[in-house]
């Protein structure tokens, strides 16, 4: 067995993985520890947001958060989830492109890691190879399993139809870049609103702390709600092999993401909501795109799966 690299070296390997995640990580110890190191920058996120008490507030910049949320969640959830991991629909490369950045401004990670490790988890949900059951504890789902060197390696077998875009290979290796551009150009506006529109009141240091602290934070554990929260609390319409529930609440809050039992059990779909009443914004979304033609061929759910297999109460 080679024996384990010096602290130093560890040190410096994990602060070069902050900016270049396709250089070799250290490669020894426990694979499902947390790297404390290297996950720094994602425990500096958090405390940032305490900056709320030094910039205060204006409604320009908690406006300026929510639509930074929607339009980061609509590309997580559209495009991270339904296309890149599960090809729910059609697009041209300038429209796959552009999500891919945005959904890269959101920080969690390029469309290739994000897809990889999706489609590992419809594989083996709830078994003990899904490294994000609840099954092994709540905080573990929600965000341990990705702070961990396992959670940090991209399978590139399971993703084979998307290494193949450079593009998207390099927004992944450098996943620091769009985050950082735009808390940059969010610093950048707030400054030049203030002396142009100091009628709105705000600043730089605001518009960058909820902006993209605050907004990046609250869209962060929203999302792993549906790895965490939506495989235990809910109701199940299909008696799926996994635990996976639908919940009205986190659908609305992900954009119909809650809906993820009946994902679990027909997961090729475009649309998650499969009844009229089930709200599922990004379906619409995806809807309205198609109608602009900047997406097609949205895969239904085919009707005899819509009702099949439910489960006995
Ligand atoms: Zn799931
Ligand atoms: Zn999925």
């Amino acid at each position: 067995m080679p024996s384990p690299a010096p602290a130093w070296r560890r040190a410096l390997r994990a602060i070069v993985l902050w900016f270049d995640t396709g250089a070799a990580p250290a490669g020894d110890g426990d694979p499902d520890r947390i790297d404390w190191l290297r996950v720094l920058p994602f425990i500096g996120l958090h405390l940032a947001c305490l900056g709320v008490f030094w910039v205060g507030f204006s409604w320009f910049a908690f406006w300026t958060a929510v639509a930074l949320y929607a339009a980061r969640m609509f590309a997580i959830t559209g495009f991270y989830h339904r296309y890149f991991s599960h090809k729910a629909f059609r697009t041209s490369r300038p429209v796959q492109f552009a999500f891919a950045v945005v959904g890269a401004a959101s920080v969690q990670r390029g469309p290739l890691w994000w897809a990889a490790h999706h489609r590992h988890h419809h594989r083996h949900a709830d078994t003990d190879l899904d490294v994000h059951s609840p099954r092994h504890g709540f905080w573990r789902s929600h965000m341990g399993w990705f702070l961990t060197p396992r959670g940090f390696r991209t399978d590139f077998d399971a993703i084979k139809d998307l290494v193949r875009f450079p593009e998207l290979r390099l927004l992944d290796r450098f996943d620091i870049l769009v985050p950082v551009l735009l808390a940059m150009g969010l610093y950048a506006l707030g400054s030049w609103l203030e002396s142009a529109h100091p009628g709105l009141g705000t600043n730089g240091p605001q518009l960058l702390v909820w902006g993209f602290f605050v907004s990046t934070i609250v869209l962060f554990h929203v999302t792993v709600t549906i790895n965490s929260l939506s495989h235990r609390w809910g109701s199940r319409r299909f008696a799926t092999r996994d635990d996976s529930r639908n919940n009205a609440l986190l659908a609305l809050l992900t954009f119909g993401e809650g809906w993820h039992n009946n994902h679990h059990h027909y997961p090729g779909s475009a649309r998650q909501g499969f009844a009229w009443w089930e709200l599922d914004l990004t379906y619409l979304g995806l809807r309205a795109m198609a109608l602009l033609g900047l997406v097609s061929d949205l895969r239904p759910v085919p009707a005899a799966l819509r009702t099949a297999r439910r489960e006995a109460a």
